[in-house]
């Protein structure tokens, strides 16, 4: 089976509490206005044979507290989603975490097939007209819901008050040759502000933000 995968990458920090490993997958079907993950929408992109990702979860699981897996959609790939769980589930000592963009309610009869592999799920669309004043969350629309009981304790540890603290940091800075990229769920503001720190000193930033104004309008 082939999944399409953004990046995966080992350890991460700022995708739930402790040491991760955070999977991107790639492709969205939903396209929210605002998107800071634009480099996932495209479909068909970054395909690789599924035994390729599950080798380096079997190698980077053992050490590992959680999996977060982002996207992109991850329902998007509902098979190659649940394969992945399904492996990951083998190593007991750790925690799932799921991102998608589909609200619940959609979801529901879905999940229906994923009992006891997802621990806790963040679903709902990114709003950028919502605030964004919530712990793993890009606004304040998005559910942060348990849905094992390893889940409910996921969800205390995210909602906890020592969450985003040194340990859990917002966001992880990687380093791929030349190119330094950044995970974890930042403050909107702080990438434009980012950005202009680096222009003035003569250092390309780049950011993958989606720049619509609404759903129907193309880039201005
Ligand atoms: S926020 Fe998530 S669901 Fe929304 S467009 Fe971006 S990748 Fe897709």
């Amino acid at each position: 089976m082939e999944i399409a995968i953004s990046r995966i990458h080992y350890p991460v920090f700022s995708m739930g509490p402790g040491k991760r490993v955070g999977i991107w997958f790639q492709g969205c079907s939903i396209k929210c206005v605002g998107c800071i993950s634009v480099d996932t929408w495209a479909e068909n992109k970054h395909s690789v044979d599924i035994n390729q990702v599950i080798n380096l979860l079997n190698e980077w699981l053992p050490n590992s507290d959680g999996l977060t897996i982002s996207g992109g959609e991850p329902f998007d790939q509902v098979e190659q989603l649940k394969t992945i769980l399904s492996s990951a589930r083998k190593h007991k000592q750790i925690d799932t975490l799921v991102y998608s963009g589909y609200e619940y309610e959609k979801l529901k009869s879905n999940l229906k097939n994923f009992d006891g592999l997802i621990d806790a799920l963040i679903s709902g669309p990114f709003d950028i007209s919502q605030t964004q004043s919530l712990n793993l969350r890009g606004s304040d629309n998005q559910e942060l819901i348990p849905l094992t009981r390893k889940g409910e304790d996921l969800v205390s540890a995210i909602n906890g008050s020592g969450f985003n603290a040194s340990s859990s940091p917002s966001i992880d800075l990687m380093y791929e040759g030349n190119t330094a990229w950044m995970a974890g769920v930042p403050n909107q503001v702080d990438i434009n502000s980012l950005i202009e720190i680096l222009k003035i000193n003569n250092v390309d930033g780049v950011s993958t933000m989606d720049k619509r104004i609404n759903k129907d309008k193309e880039y201005e």
